[in-house]
């Protein structure tokens, strides 16, 4: 069993139970040094349709095992995650960039999630129905199928193992696609579940730097069940507008462009550090970001002035050095969007009153993407921020009178992934809960996520939810029996 959590080969693809790589290559990248840190293998349609196969075999015994024994193998993966967070934390830091606290907290979330589908698997009761003039009948949850999970590289641990627990707990198999800028971390965590004595075909991984082609030829073969997607909102929908003549289920957790609410009542000083906290992580490259933040009129020049002390503590740098709480962005396009949406708010008079520009630290090392954390004030709704997704450490602070205007502001966006409110009177605390059209709401809690309750958004945030006891269902059909007796 391998003990190093860095692929030392290329052999990224993993296909009917065998590690391996392909004709072709590509590099991973460090985004803070921009030093290639491993390979992959490139996989095409060729390496998919071999995918595909051997999930379709593997489903006909896996889907009738006991549920007793998939938990088992999750819950060994759990432990296995925790014994060994600290090189996959370090991996995960160095792939994607995040501080090394974030990335432990990310790993030993994808074990609590691990733990959670294993306990889930075996809940996923159907039901009896009372009895027509005719006999009962019965309600069966069945496995989807053969799965395909299309991860981001953003949270490149914890979003892939939540589709994967989920979708072994239920009984289906899946093929793991990670993000082209984040396969080594998806190796590490596919092979310590691989190795927990998996039957071949359960539990697949294919790489590939052309994600369109290669996901293409699985959209074309009606053996793939399912689609678990989580990345960009043009995909998505992209995704959805391929389903071409087989459909098949899909669920799909795509772009925010999450509010925060600081009421009038809020303990201002929580506020700030939860603000501050649901902003920058990840460098604000997480699709719960908050993108816009409503603060009250009365309190906000001091809750700004908290603000600016949280914003002024971060230090930019490479994730793994010790003292980072903010590393770069992924690579040159994010900040070319995070520079154009500043650039585009101060040129309509917005002021940058902490931040704002390109960061480049004092390390000939560190050559990748930083931006400095970036407060803006001024901002109005005819900015691009306003309505766009930034992806990127920066915060634009609007001015509120009224409860009612702070929610239906709030509201005004494509997306519903998100929100986060700081209020203290239980009834403004409802008003805004039952207010919002999000499928996810931080009440005084800057993180949001937890195994326990459903993940996803509404409108064009995507579709069905993920964890809590409706993650399962996404791997689940229905399947009806009337019983004549
Ligand atoms: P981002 O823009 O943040 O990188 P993407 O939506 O492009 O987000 O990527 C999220 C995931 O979707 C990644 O695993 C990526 O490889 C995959 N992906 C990108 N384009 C396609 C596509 N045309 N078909 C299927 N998957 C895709």
């Amino acid at each position: 069993m391998s003990q190093t959590a860095v692929p030392t080969t290329d052999a990224t693809l993993l296909i009917d139970g065998t590690w391996r790589s392909a004709g072709n290559v590509f590099d991973v990248v460090d985004p803070a040094t921009l030093e290639v840190i491993g390979q992959a293998a490139d996989a095409g349609p060729e390496e998919a349709l071999e995918a595909i196969a051997a999930a379709d075999r593997a489903f006909r015994t896996w889907r009738t095992s006991a549920a007793e024994d998939r938990a088992g193998h999750l819950r060994a993966a759990a432990v296995r995650i925790r014994e060994r967070q600290d090189e996959l934390a370090d991996l995960l830091s160095r792939e994607n960039g995040k501080p090394l606290a974030e990335a432990r907290g990310e790993v030993l979330a994808s074990a609590r999630m691990l733990d959670w589908a294993a306990e889930e698997g075996r809940r996923a009761n159907g039901r009896v129905t009372p009895p027509s003039a005719n006999g009962p009948g019965l309600v069966l949850k069945v496995p989807v199928g053969p799965v395909l999970a299309i991860a981001p590289w953003n949270f490149p641990a914890s979003m892939l193992v939540r589709k994967l627990g989920l979708a072994l707990a239920a009984g289906a198999v899946i093929i793991a696609k990670p993000a082209e800028q984040t396969p080594l971390i998806a190796t590490a965590l596919v092979r310590i579940l691989q190795e927990t004595g998996l039957p071949a075909g359960v539990l697949q991984q294919i790489t590939t730097s052309r994600p369109a082609e290669t996901v293409g030829a699985l959209l074309a073969d009606r053996r793939l069940r399912k689609i678990s997607f989580t990345g960009s909102t043009e995909v998505g929908l992209g995704l959805v507008r391929a389903t071409g003549t087989h459909l098949r289920r899909i669920s799909l957790e795509m772009g925010g462009h999450s509010p925060a609410i600081v009421f009038a009542d809020a303990d201002l000083e929580a506020a700030a550090t939860g603000v501050a906290a649901a902003k920058f992580a990840n460098a604000g490259q997480s699709c719960t970001a908050i993108n816009r933040l409503y603060v009250h009129r009365d309190v906000h020049d001091e809750f700004l002035a908290l603000l600016l002390d949280k914003a002024a503590a971060l230090t930019v740098g490479r994730g793994t050095a010790p003292g980072t709480t903010i590393g770069p962005l992924i690579d040159e396009a994010g900040l070319a969007k995070v520079e154009a949406h500043v650039q585009d708010a101060v040129s309509r008079g917005a002021k940058a009153v902490v931040g704002g520009h390109r960061c480049t630290p004092d390390d000939p090392l560190l050559q990748g993407a930083f931006f400095e954390p970036t407060v803006l004030t001024g901002v109005d709704d005819s900015m691009l921020i306003s309505s766009e997704e930034t992806f990127g450490p920066v915060l634009p602070v609007y001015v509120f009178d009224t409860d009612d205007e702070a929610i239906e502001q709030a509201n005004s966006t494509e997306y519903g992934l998100a929100a986060y409110v700081y209020a203290a009177a239980l009834s403004r605390v409802w008003q805004a809960i039952d207010g919002l059209d999000f499928g996810i709401i931080g009440m005084n809690e800057p993180a949001p996520v937890r195994p326990e309750l459903p993940f996803g958004g509404m409108k064009n945030s995507g579709q069905d939810r993920e964890g809590g006891s409706e993650g399962i269902e996404a791997y689940l059909e229905t399947k009806s029996v009337a019983i004549r007796l």
